[in-house]
């Protein structure tokens, strides 16, 4: 397996993506700190990046992409979210919504996929509702058929690109024991997006979307009717690892923030990183670092190799998540009181970080999925 160290090819790629980065989304990231990136200014941003391979790197050639195995695109990606893991949010849901499209009918792959690689148009998921999070199978959204077409309706909430979106890629009821995927389009079929107001990640789009009477035509099903659920896990095994590499990016950024407080501050005449207890502290967060990042990497090389991995996948995502936190809350401890200010970017890191547990499925249900790998025992209900 391809996990580290990087060859010489991708550490090129990566290496000429982060000089871009600095130059040109650092300045925006540093502006736009707790506030919502304007469409206009996101929409910049992900054509620039998609010159860069993202969102279409493991894309087929012949569809438009690169070609590139997922690990590698994956790198690009864990430099992104190093410089703004917000930016990097609005790509990974395109960077996932890109394969899910060449399963779609042919007119609508090629109406939808160009633009999304180009980085021209913006996609996001829809299957929480406010009754429905982990338990996905109890959907209400309704697509009642109505000759060619389906007529939709439902609420929708936590939707990343919510409000940045130019369609959505519904999970809606087609019958009483199936749900399917949907592409609704915003403009031609309608939907409402309103922003939710929230602790971290406050840079991009997280909305509620309302779904009333949306027109759509049969052909839009994405993948096979009948079969968002099984779409879904398999979209999840992608998902997951990017949300563990999303909060590996986060975890980087704190440690190198501590690595450089601890070799600069002095008390009791030393440096802090002299003092044991803050020198163990260290060694404790670089190793949950590399172990996280060591099970994304192991994950999405599996999805390379084409061997399912939802266990994989399911153990990346809570590691690599619930250790972000420690580890940037150890980060803002080992800053003392610049820790919790906003002069210092630890604060916002551990807002940040305390989200990524909840999105993809919550710890606690990555744990019951891994269990269930172990044992052949469902703990679900
Ligand atoms: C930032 C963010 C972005 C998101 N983006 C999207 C998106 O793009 N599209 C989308 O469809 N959804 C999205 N979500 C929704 C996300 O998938 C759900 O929030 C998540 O699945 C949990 O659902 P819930 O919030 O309703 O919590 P609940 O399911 O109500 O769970 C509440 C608590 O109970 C626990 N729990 C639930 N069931 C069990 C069980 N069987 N055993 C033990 N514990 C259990 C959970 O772990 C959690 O701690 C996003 C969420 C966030 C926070």
């Amino acid at each position: 397996m391809n996990i580290t160290p990087a060859t010489a090819e991708q550490e090129a790629m990566v290496e000429s993506f982060r000089k871009y980065l600095h130059a040109e989304v650092r300045p925006v990231a540093h502006a736009y700190k707790d506030r919502l990136i304007p469409r206009g200014t996101v929409l910049e941003l992900t054509q620039a990046i998609a010159d860069f391979g993202l969102p279409g790197g493991a894309i087929a050639e012949e569809h438009g992409g690169l070609g590139l195995p997922w690990v590698t695109q994956a790198m690009l990606y864990e430099e992104l979210a190093r410089t703004s893991a917000d930016l990097a949010l609005v790509v990974m849901i395109n960077l996932l919504a890109a394969p899910a499209l060449l399963s779609a009918r042919p007119e609508v792959r090629d109406r939808y996929l160009p633009g999304l690689i180009a980085g021209k148009s913006i996609a996001c998921f829809g299957a929480s509702e406010p009754g429905v999070g982990s338990n996905v199978a109890d959907i209400r959204t309704r697509a009642r058929r109505a000759g060619d077409h389906f007529i939709i309706s439902g609420e929708k909430t936590w939707i990343t690109n919510g409000s940045y979106s130019d369609f959505l890629i519904c999970t809606a009821r087609t019958g009483e024991q199936e749900l399917s995927h949907i592409l609704i389009d915003r403009e031609e079929h309608g939907y409402e997006a309103h922003n939710i107001d929230k602790i971290g990640f406050s840079s991009q789009s997280t909305a509620q979307i309302f779904i009333n009477d949306a027109r759509v035509p049969v052909g839009n099903v994405i993948g096979e009717q009948g079969m968002a659920l099984r779409h879904t896990l398999i979209m999840f095994e992608r998902a997951r690892a990017h949300v563990g590499l999303t909060s590996v990016a986060i975890m980087r950024e704190a440690l190198a923030a501590s690595i450089e407080y601890a070799t600069q501050r002095e008390q009791f005449g030393k440096k802090l990183a002299a003092h044991q207890l803050i020198a163990a502290k260290l060694a404790e967060m670089a190793t949950h670092v590399d172990a996280s990042r060591l099970l994304c990497y192991r994950a999405l090389a599996l999805i390379d190799a084409g061997v399912r991995c939802d266990v994989e996948s399911s153990m990346a995502k809570w590691y690599a998540t619930e250790m972000a936190v420690k580890v940037c809350r150890d980060a803002v401890q080992l800053h003392g009181g610049n820790g919790i200010t906003r002069s210092f970017n630890l604060e916002s890191y551990l807002r940040n970080a305390i989200i990524m547990p909840i999105p993809d499925g919550t710890t606690e249900i990555q744990k019951l999925i891994i269990s269930r790998g172990l044992t052949g025992v469902g703990a679900f209900v």
